[in-house]
């Protein structure tokens, strides 16, 4: 049996401003088990990135949580101390953004940075917060690790800044990495081997994933599960081979067409007519229907996100099997 690590349980988070209340994250539940890899997908807007920072509680202001849990073995996040969230931050759950300067302080040396991380969390002496520290560095790829501890940031390029913040992530030795597109400001060679490296530690170290972001290509080769967002909602979510080779949801379908790593050579890409919907006062009923060619008189109602074909999916038309034109029917053909 495998153990769940994470469960969250009808999170929302939502943005109060004066244009109205955004509901970034609009009742997501999910779990994560141990050694799993979690691939979190949508286009930009639909609410990624506040799932993230809602579960380690770093939404700022005008953001805030509106209910739900987070439960980290068994702990709730949600209502912990700062006392308690701060021995779990950076130690048992770690995160890494798309910007690595929001890890790395840019007027410290990468020594002083790494070795303090070291120590706040682990009771060690500064020699062996050293040791650790070139230990990380060395197993990110970064060559000759004992002097780059001596650089500061700005010294790095922007890949090698990455794999500095991908170090300080791996320090503790988290049970959970999330990892908030990390790859995608990079070049696709190192994006490619940034994302070799971060698979190899994670089934190394036992570490589970949550991987973000907005390319299918990404985690069609790296995660176990996948759950589509849209509109600050989970449409669809399964295993990720099942979901990408026959998604239910007609979001998840259009998603798959559209993207260039997944749909195989020589077929038309397939465009999203339409942009991802305001979330601000956003109007009752499936969020996807301004957008859908499915749309009908039902859709003015909320779907429920069901069971359906051995995954979840929230959708009143579900992407029959003679409709799916996705291209991934070589895959399907095996089975
Ligand atoms: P993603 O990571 O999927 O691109 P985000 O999680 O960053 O999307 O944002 C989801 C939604 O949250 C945005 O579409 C926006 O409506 C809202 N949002 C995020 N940050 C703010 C903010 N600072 N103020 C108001 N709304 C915000
Ligand atoms: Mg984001």
């Amino acid at each position: 049996m495998t153990e769940t690590l994470l469960k969250i349980c009808n999170l929302s988070t939502h943005f109060v401003t004066k244009a109205g209340i955004a509901r970034a994250v609009n009742d997501v539940s999910f779990e994560l088990a141990s050694r799993e890899i979690l691939g979190l997908v949508g286009e930009s807007g639909s609410g990624k990135s506040i799932t993230a920072f809602s579960i380690l509680r770093l939404v700022t202001h005008p953001g805030r949580i509106a209910g739900g849990r987070v439960l980290f073995r068994g702990q709730d996040l949600v209502t912990a101390s700062e006392e308690e969230l701060r021995r779990i931050r950076g130690n048992r759950i770690a995160m890494i953004f798309q910007d690595p300067m929001m890890t790395l302080n840019p007027v410290l040396r990468i020594e002083t940075q790494m070795v303090e991380t070291v120590l706040a969390h682990a009771d060690v002496s500064r020699a062996e917060a050293r040791i650790r520290s070139v230990e990380a560095l060395g197993m990110v790829g970064i060559p000759s690790p004992d002097e780059r501890l001596a650089a500061y940031p700005h010294q790095f390029s922007g890949g090698m800044r990455q794999r500095v913040a991908i170090a300080i992530a791996l320090l503790h030795r988290p049970d959970i990495i999330i990892a908030d597109e990390p790859t995608t400001a990079l070049d696709v060679t190192i994006q490619a081997q940034i994302l070799a490296q971060i698979q190899g530690l994670a089934n190394r170290h036992g570490t589970s994933l949550i991987w973000i972001t907005h390319d299918l290509s990404v985690v069609s080769g790296l995660a176990d599960r996948l759950a589509v967002m849209y509109a600050g909602r989970i449409v669809e979510m399964g295993d990720v081979g099942l979901v990408l080779t026959r998604p239910k949801h007609q979001y998840t379908n259009g998603l798959i067409r559209s993207a260039p790593g997944v749909i195989p050579r020589g077929q038309p890409l397939h465009q999203i007519k339409g942009a991802t919907p305001s979330l601000f006062n956003l109007p009752k009923g499936c969020a996807f229907r301004m957008r859908c060619t499915a749309v009908d008189a039902a859709c003015q109602e909320d779907p429920d996100l069901i069971q359906q074909d051995e995954r979840l999916v929230r959708c009143f038309h579900t992407v029959p099997t003679a409709g799916r034109a996705n291209g991934l029917a070589l895959a399907e053909k095996e089975t």
